[in-house]
């Protein structure tokens, strides 16, 4: 086979970089970021090398597997929906639809295809357990924006590119690359941000490479994010220097949000959060005096018991700065794909609530952290079975030991994975898609989070292995079983109906450029691309930027995305109040009444100084990023797992000597929830007090076929994750702020 250079956009992470690929006879030779792609200009990471690796790797799944006997075997793509049919239908009838439980990991997100299908599938699955990776680290910026602005995908994020002032709270994107903000090279916008005379200050409880780069660390007590961001937002009342400019006539509630914070002044914030005052007043007075200035708070500040009080802060401060929707601050970006909102129903969390704790729905689904509470306790609805889509949730969800056993309990568990991993070893019936060099791509979510307005499509660099189903094919076809049509049932016309259904709603929609166009011609117009491809074409034909089909002949379609592999670059963000916003009252909703009622609790904390464990002498867990893993999947790939063990606690060697740990030695770290054994490294970067553990590992265990990553296993820090604490908002679990104990192993 001829060599080949193909583009594509990077699905590892949020960062979206272009890559340019060098193939020959079926195999990656060479990548390097595409310095053609308008957004990311060549920038690269190491994980963005690896993708013919993951591509190559021997461990990956070709072919389903079966457990016959205890074993995994291998079986025909036909044995394996048949078990699947067969299984699952048995157990639906004798215990009805809720027995069933999904789980959807972070990659579907990076997937447009199953985007696409996983809706169609939990339709058919009838379930109300649906749990995924967002309940982990961002459900609280979703609600918290579904309150805000009416619509849970509607997230302003910093323009890095314009602004004067940034002031980052529990985000490392120096690790991470970014999360809800999608910007390739953080590391040069951040320094660029400094070069035109700007400031970029981090708070967080360790100093992360993030905040070595910055103008300012600020030190902060894990899990009272919350608090600071009050503190400043009471200063800037209290000093007059709350200025929301145009903003006061798109903002309601302005008014109920400075009493809601009259009790948080910079003394009592100090005393729970461990951010001097006068740094509290300090950083009030700097966003107010820059001429653009823009918060943002990412993992760190999300995953805590005040999650979702963090996350709206954030708003309420670029609000009050009068930084929301202008250059340089918190801006709505605006994708291809998007169609005009429509004042939607009153966003609200709680429509429906989990059976055993109780704990609302946001968004459809259940808090993940009581996914093992609804397979353990017996009754109605007890959960029996399990399908996981790209997830792991035995490495990345809270109480992992205890979830990992009732894994191994389950009447039937199906997951759709590449790997045989701490998960998908308790399935039934392993189905892996084709590899990420296997499908196109387009980013559906990550487009609509992006910093810049972008548009890209990849086709896919090789093609899938004879006889096996895309992962869209796959999905479509578990929906056809979910909703009794058997395993035989055809997914090609299954998936047309699904195209035809959002032909129609496109047809009948008044706000789309082919309002009462002839369904037959859109279809015809479509042309005989994969079902998900042509679906994705009806969505950017229809966007705000499309062709209509004809009716803006160079409006954006996926033939015109084809012709500019680099991607297509439509500019700088542009203010978009009020048509971003879905609420009722059509402008900016800033004081939701369950957000000011929660400040109540997080006041009452102050008192109880309950996050202030060391004063007995214990420690608090946080979790960190690691540049060279993307959550827990990508440590099969040698070259980003070579080198010295990073699964370490780091611990302040302050704190070493109080409790006789040694570096380099092994600790002993336990929580309510659990105990792991970990290596010790010391250093003065993090906070005296806290113990930081990288998450994504504990790989090597009985029944999983990942070698590699078998050898440099580490430990699983979800272990110690206590999935009887969550946010009571957002339902997100406590990942930050954990209370352990740390003694020589
Ligand atoms: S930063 Fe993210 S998108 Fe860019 S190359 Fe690395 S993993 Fe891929």
């Amino acid at each position: 086979m001829a060599k080949r250079v193909a583009f594509r956009t990077c699905p590892l992470c949020e960062a979206t970089c272009g890559l340019r690929i060098e193939t020959e006879n079926g195999h990656v030779t060479g990548i390097r970021g595409d310095a053609e792609d308008p957004f990311s200009k060549g920038f690269i990471c190491p994980k963005g090398s690896t993708l013919g690796a993951l591509h190559d790797d021997p461990d990956r799944l070709r072919r389903p597997l079966v457990r016959r006997d205890g074993e995994h075997v291998e079986a025909t793509w036909e044995e394996a929906f048949a078990e699947v049919a067969r299984r699952l239908t048995t157990l639906v009838a004798t215990h009805g639809p809720d027995a069933v439980a999904v789980y959807i990991g972070n990659p579907n997100a990076h997937n447009f295809a199953n985007t696409l299908a996983i809706r169609p599938l939990v339709k058919a699955l009838r379930t109300r357990n649906i749990y995924s990776a967002s309940t982990v680290d961002q459900m609280p910026k979703h609600v918290a924006c579904g309150l805000l602005y009416g619509h849970p995908f509607a997230i302003p994020v910093p323009d890095l590119d314009r602004t004067d002032f940034l002031l980052l709270l529990g985000a490392n994107p120096l690790e991470s690359n970014g999360s809800l903000a999608t910007a390739p090279d953080w590391p040069g916008r951040l320094e660029a941000i400094r070069r035109r005379g700007g400031r970029v200050v981090v708070v967080d409880p360790r100093r992360t490479r993030t905040a070595e780069r910055a103008d300012l660390h600020v030190t902060i007590r894990p899990g009272t994010d919350a608090a600071l961001l009050a503190g400043i937002a009471h200063t800037l009342f209290a000093e007059g220097l709350a200025a929301p400019g145009v903003l006061a006539d798109a903002v309601t509630g302005i008014d109920l949000v400075e009493g809601a914070v009259a009790g948080f002044t910079p003394e009592r914030v100090a005393s729970f959060t461990g951010v001097p005052a006068d740094a509290v007043v300090s950083l009030a007075r700097e966003l107010a005096a820059a001429p653009t200035a823009v918060v943002y708070g990412r993992i760190g500040t999300h995953t805590t018991v005040y999650g979702t009080l963090a996350a709206w802060l954030v708003d309420v401060l670029n609000v009050l700065t009068g930084n929301l929707d202008r250059p340089g601050g918190a801006m709505f970006p605006h994708a291809a794909h998007e169609r005009p909102r429509r004042p939607a129903r009153t966003f609200q969390t709680g429509r429906w609530h989990s059976r055993v704790r109780g704990l609302p729905e946001s968004l459809g689904e259940l808090p993940v952290a009581t996914l093992a509470d609804e397979m353990e306790a017996p009754g109605d609805g007890q959960v029996k079975a399990l399908l996981t889509i790209a997830g792991n949730p035995a490495l990345t969800t809270p109480d992992a030991g205890r979830l990992d056993g009732l894994l191994a309990g389950l009447d039937l568990m199906v997951s759709v994975d590449p790997y045989l991993n701490a998960t998908t070893r308790h399935a039934d019936v392993i189905l892996p898609p084709p590899s990420v060099l296997q499908k196109s791509h387009y980013d559906l979510a990550f487009t609509a989070l992006s910093v810049r307005n972008v548009s890209d499509f990849s086709p896919a660099v090789f093609e899938r292995e004879p006889g096996s189903p895309s992962e869209f094919e796959i999905l479509v076809r578990l929906a056809a079983i979910a909703a009794g049509l058997g395993a035989e049932a055809d997914p090609a016309a299954l998936a047309t109906a699904t195209l035809a259904a959002e032909i129609a709603k496109a047809v009948d929609d008044p706000t789309s450029p082919i309002h009462g166009r002839d369904a037959a011609e859109i279809e015809r117009a479509l042309g005989d691309r994969p079902v998900e491809e042509r679906l994705l074409d009806l969505m950017l034909r229809t966007g705000h930027r499309g062709d209509g089909f004809g009716v803006t002949p160079d409006g954006v379609s996926l033939a015109l995305l084809e012709r500019h592999p680099h991607g297509i670059d439509f500019g700088p963000l542009e203010p978009r109040l009020p048509d971003a916003l879905a609420t009722e009252s059509g402008e900016v909703e800033l004081a939701p009444p369950s957000l000011i009622a929660d400040l109540t609790r997080l006041e009452r904390a102050f008192d109880a100084s309950a996050l202030d464990t060391t004063a007995a002498g214990g420690m608090v867990l946080v979790g960190r990023r690691q540049l060279r893993t993307a959550n827990s999947w990508t440590q099969n790939v040698p070259v980003l797992v070579r080198g010295k063990d990073s699964c370490v606690a780091q611990v302040h060697p302050d704190d070493a000597g109080r409790l006789g740990l040694v570096d380099g030695a092994t600790a002993r770290v336990s929580s309510a929830a659990g105990s792991i054994d970990v290596p010790v490294v010391l250093t003065d970067a993090i906070m005296p007090g806290v113990v930081c553990i990288p998450y994504g590992w504990g790989h090597g265990l009985p029944g999983t076929q990942q070698a590699f990553a078998a050898g440099h296993a580490g430990v699983n820090v979800n272990v110690l994750t206590d999935a009887s604490v969550v946010d009571p908002l957002s339902g997100n679990a406590v990942l930050n702020g954990i209370p352990v104990t740390v003694v020589p192993a």
